[in-house]
């Protein structure tokens, strides 16, 4: 999609030096607004607007990818859990939004 910043970022067309390719069809890379330090995003390479329009196997790979960044996240950010998010209406990309929390930290983030 021409004008989608993440479609961008994932052809090479904005610079993103640490978006990181899982494999050929999932991308995660950080949010440029993080709301904590940490704060990663992982999506699809190609362009979907809805996570219920991903096919399976595209929708299987950000899940397993997601749950591997996740883990990795928390080991190095010291965060007590991952919050996982998809909303979908900022950039029109199914992205997975990863945050790491602290169990005292109790605001409500997206
Ligand atoms: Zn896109």
């Amino acid at each position: 999609m021409d004008d989608c910043i993440f479609c961008k970022i994932i052809s090479g067309e904005v610079p993103s030096e640490k978006a990181h390719h899982e494999d050929d069809r999932i991308v995660s890379f950080p949010d440029l607004q993080p709301v904590r330090p940490g704060h990663t995003l992982v999506v699809p390479a190609k362009h979907y607007q809805w996570f219920w329009e991903l096919p399976d196997d595209i929708a299987n790979d950000l899940f397993k990818v997601a749950r591997k960044l996740a883990g990795e996240l928390k080991e190095k950010t010291g965060a007590d859990y991952i919050q996982l998010s998809i909303v979908g209406k900022d950039v029109p990309h199914v992205h997975m939004h990863l945050i790491p929390r602290k169990f005292d930290d109790t605001k409500k983030l997206l």
